[in-house]
């Protein structure tokens, strides 16, 4: 799903609702960008609106990547997945990944 939205198959939008998902831009404070959560079986994206536009694109992208790696559900208490450095990684790195894809292709 990332890898369409990345090439333009499918909008922003079209990921949210594939993922029931929500977007909320808030003041945060500086260092953090935004994190995830899941409440009710909605994930809640928290965006930093501090962040500039381009920011606040990529953070959205490593938001939905935790979302769609899983990573949710391996929680203990399915609640925030950030501060927890192995997800951090790997979500940044699935993102590199597809955005490497899609140059190739
Ligand atoms: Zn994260």
């Amino acid at each position: 799903m990332l890898k369409d939205l990345l090439t333009g198959c499918i909008t922003q939008k079209d990921i949210l609702s594939y993922y029931n998902a929500n977007v909320t831009y808030l003041s945060l404070i500086k260092g953090i960008n935004g994190f995830v959560f899941n409440y009710k079986n909605i994930n809640n994206i928290i965006i930093n609106k501090n962040l500039s536009y381009y920011k606040r694109k990529k953070t959205l992208l490593h938001e939905l990547a935790h979302i769609e790696l899983n990573q949710l559900n391996q929680f203990d208490k399915d609640l925030f997945a950030f501060h927890i450095q192995d997800y951090e990684d790997e979500a940044d790195r699935y993102i590199n990944f597809l955005l490497e894809n899609i140059k190739l292709n």
